[in-house]
């Protein structure tokens, strides 16, 4: 008897959890207890506790199924505490976290993505224009510029690089081209930036941000047709240089505090008295290519307190279009960052007066601006930030590689030694990673989507690898990356780096509070339909949509639980994926990292509730895994998509394993740090079974990554494709390249040399020219051979060599400050 009951409950426990792991709806679970109890009552019929027991269970699961019933006795007292656990959300808020939509990023906080769904997504493309585009002006751009005299020498960008950049439309590349613009794809906006930014960080900007949130693109979503007819035109070919002005002294990461004002009322305007319109005072800072602009994108506070405009508007933020020359605006100071040459300073406007018209959209759009911004943040921010960052991490790729094969120390090249090893290993991890990203994430631009929190994800996570590698490969060019001047490919951007942190939301906030914050909400496929049924005026309306949405969340809860510990046991061996290649493995454990990180985020949010957005420590930690298996899923995507080959899989194994160890990390560190330390434990059972089991990646992982960065070869071309390598023979990129191929050709020859020396044919001596000339007199090697190994030392002569100036680091040559060529433009 005893022994039937066990295996009844044996069995039922399996076939629950065999449910939960395929995900199975209610109705099936319920089928499926009901049979079970049942046919044990009739095995044990006449025993009355079974027969009870059965009717119990019965009358539960009818209770379950029986929507109206479900609702009335189970639903209705949830939804209230419900209601009443929600935390207060400000409608700044609400308008922030309901902007942009939800793609990739919500099929991975299920716990069980389709990864179907992702790999036959086709990545964007460019069109034949495009290319033409970026092999014909983009490339003709980057050769006139130089950055070393940009930011050195003028510290603007000069008069022939602003004109080729207006000519060649490329303030334009987002307006369409009925107005005269380029109507460019998100993926060829992104090459754009990114082949610019691996030339000049103060360009790209420059390029970037006329087609990043600004004028244009608030136009174009909302301007009335008067105003896209007039502005979009001259925006497109440069007669107007635009800037947007948002940040203030005391508003910056909190950008809806913003103290600018703007008042209804009337005012005199083009010689007519009696206009309606706004009396603006504001106070903006870092606002870039504000102090050229003609144009000023304004954000304010605007107020309406004698009802002029007649809709008894509420206060709020509202967006306008200012012409810089209006009466009363002061523009012109430069802010410096970071010893960049891009246009960037404060503003300010006193009792400045606008017709109402100046609006963008006109008066519809008073009060709309908050909502206005933040639908338009998704897109800039996944192109520009993203692809600048990209730009730097490939150049890290391609010079920090070619030049720790260069240079020798201890008569190897330094990319020979461990220690640099595992720093190149971690730039090509790095570089391919955000490649992947990139492109992954301008596919669903391409596609339509505007998803906000994948471009949190995005600027976030690639300006920080930019950073990683630019670090790296600083730590790689020694003394060279140190000394300033033309030579010398990494120092501006090494400078640059906490600018892109910085701007387009900061990075701390971003991670502690926007990822997951937002993640949570939008891309939870639940939560949000959950809050909008508390939030539904008609009570029963609200009680059906959180019925459907409660139930379906907690047996998603149940379902991860179950995957989560039962992948976790398999180390996800069980785990179902439409591939066979080297990332079989990977997407099995990408799918049991989902559901670990789904199920952890539903505990935080049960158990934490309103005050999980106050724990930055915890939400940054899963914003980390949210992040992570993002940027994993893009890689496999991305190692798939380009065939699978053998050669690159170096790269999606350094990729991997160190995301894998990482969202490990991360996960126990959430555990650990739960205000209740059982459901912490009891996490980490069902989380980790076997314990924690990934680990960095091994040496020899970062040891192969590493080798794909020092040999050019067609993995390193696919990895550092779209930067810009200049035609110009003395342009150090270029000489790299040469050098790098130069010192391969000589390394047979090279070592014959050495093993002359070792065996005593040769005498050693320190200088390497005498080495030659003897190896020379005596015959050991073929005049080709003498020749590449001649050939190679002058090219390495060459590449290590540093700019050296006169002792006032030319201060006295002042020729270029009277340069015409660099009057503003
Ligand atoms: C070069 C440059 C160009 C810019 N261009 C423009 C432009 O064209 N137009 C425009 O309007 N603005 C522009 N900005 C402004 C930019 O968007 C702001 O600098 C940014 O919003 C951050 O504001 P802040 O610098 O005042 O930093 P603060 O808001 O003072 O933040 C300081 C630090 O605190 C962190 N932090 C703040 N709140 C939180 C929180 N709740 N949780 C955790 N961490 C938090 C931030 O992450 C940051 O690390 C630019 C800035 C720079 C430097």
């Amino acid at each position: 008897m005893i022994t039937v009951v066990a295996l009844l409950i044996l069995g039922i426990t399996a076939a629950l959890m065999l449910l939960a792991y395929l995900r199975m709806p209610l109705r099936i679970y319920v089928a499926i207890v009901l049979a079970l109890t049942w046919s044990t009552s009739i095995i044990q019929y006449p025993d009355n506790t079974s027969l009870i027991v059965s009717g119990l269970v019965t009358m539960l699961a009818l209770m379950l199924l029986i929507r109206p019933v479900r609702r009335h006795i189970l639903t209705k007292s949830i939804f209230n505490a419900f209601k009443r656990a929600l935390p207060p959300m400000s409608e700044t808020e609400r308008t922030a976290l309901e902007a942009g939509d939800t793609w990739w990023d919500a099929e991975l906080f299920t716990g069980k993505p389709d990864w179907s769904q992702l790999l036959n997504v086709e990545t964007a493309t460019l069109t034949k224009e495009e290319q033409e585009f970026l092999d014909g002006p983009v490339n003709e751009l980057c050769e006139i510029i130089d950055d070393w005299e940009i930011t050195h020498i003028h510290r603007r960008i000069p008069d022939p690089v602003w004109e080729f950049m207006k000519h060649h439309r490329f303030f334009g590349m987002i307006i369409p081209k009925a107005y005269g613009g380029l109507e460019m794809s998100a993926l060829a906006h992104s090459q754009v930036v990114m082949k610019v930014a691996s030339r000049s960080v103060s360009a790209a900007v420059t390029v970037m941000v006329p087609n990043s949130l600004g004028p244009a693109e608030l136009l174009l979503r909302y301007g009335t047709q008067q105003q896209k007819d007039y502005y979009l035109p001259r925006l497109a070919t440069g007669i107007e240089i635009p800037c947007f002005a948002l940040t203030a002294p005391e508003a910056g990461s909190d950008a809806s505090s913003i103290p600018d004002t703007g008042t209804v009322c009337y005012g005199k305007h083009d010689g007519q008295d009696d206009v309606l319109g706004i009396r603006l005072n504001w106070s903006k800072r870092y606002i870039t290519l504000g102090p050229v602009a003609t144009l000023l994108g304004l954000a304010f506070n605007l107020e309406d307190p004698d009802n002029l405009l007649g809709k008894g508007i509420e206060p709020g933020i509202t967006c306008a279009l200012i012409p810089t020359n209006t009466k009363g605006v002061s523009i012109g100071r430069r802010h410096y960052p970071m010893n960049q040459a891009f246009q960037n300073g404060p503003n300010q406007g006193h009792d400045v007066f606008i017709p109402v018209d100046w609006i963008i959209g006109g008066q519809d759009k008073a009060s709309e601006g908050w909502k206005m911004l933040m639908e338009c943040l998704a897109a800039g921010r996944a192109i520009s930030l993203p692809s600048l960052s990209v730009g730097g991490a490939k150049v890290a790729s391609q010079s920090a590689g070619a030049y720790a094969r260069i240079r020798e120390q201890f008569g190897l090249p330094i990319g020979k030694f461990e220690g640099i090893e595992e720093v190149l290993s971690r730039i090509a991890a790095n570089t391919y990673m955000m490649d992947a990203t990139r492109t992954l994430t301008l596919t669903a631009l391409d596609m339509g989507h505007h998803p906000s929190v994948i471009s949190a994800i995005s600027k976030q996570q690639l300006t920080e690898r930019m950073r990683m590698s630019i670090n790296d490969a600083m730590d790689i060019m020694g003394g060279a990356g140190i000394s300033m001047g033309p030579k010398n490919i990494f120092a501006r951007v090494y400078e640059a780096l906490p600018i892109s942190i910085t701007v387009e939301g900061a990075n701390i906030l971003t991670r502690s509070l926007i990822i997951f914050g937002q993640g949570a909400i939008r891309s939870h496929p639940y939560v949000y339909r959950e809050m909008k049924a508390a939030n539904e005026p008609d009570p029963t309306i609200g009680l059906r949509d959180f019925d459907q949405a409660f139930f379906s969340h907690v047996g998603m809860f149940i379902s991860n639980a179950v995957r989560s510990f039962w992948l976790g046991l398999t180390n996800g061996r069980t785990a179902s994926v439409p591939v066979s290649t080297h990332s079989k493995r990977y997407l099995q454990q990408l799918n049991r990292m989902s559901a670990a990180f789904a199920l952890v985020s539903d505990t935080c949010m049960f158990t934490l509730g309103g005050s999980l957005k106050r724990k930055e420590h915890i939400s940054a930690r899963l914003a980390d895994v949210f992040s992570m298996l993002y940027l994993t899923s893009a890689t496999i995507k991305r190692f798939e998509e380009q065939g699978a080959h053998e050669e690159e899989a170096p790269l999606l194994r350094a990729a991997c394993h160190s995301a894998f160890y990482y969202i490990q990390e991360s996960l126990h560190g959430v555990t650990r740090n739960l205000p209740f330390t059982f459901i912490g434990v009891l996490l980490r059972w069902l989380v980790f079974p076997r314990g924690r089991a990934y680990s960095a990646p091994f040496d020899h992982f970062l040891h192969d990554a590493a080798s794909v960065l020092l040999t050019p070869s067609a993995t390193r071309s696919r990895l550092i494709e779209g930067i810009y390598i200049s035609k110009n023979k003395n342009d150090q990129k270029a000489k790299l390249e040469d050098a790098l191929a130069t010192v391969i050709a000589a390394e047979k020859a090279e070592k014959k040399l050495k093993q002359a020396i070792r065996s005593g044919i040769i005498t050693k001596s320190r200088n390497k020219d005498e080495i030659i000339a003897d190896a020379e007199q005596c015959g050991l090697l073929s005049d080709e051979e003498l020749q590449r190994i001649k050939r190679a030392r002058a090219a390495r002569l060459d590449i290590i060599a540093v700019d050296d100036f006169d002792a006032d680091l030319g201060l006295s040559t002042t020729d270029y400050l009277d340069q015409p060529a660099v009057k503003m433009a």
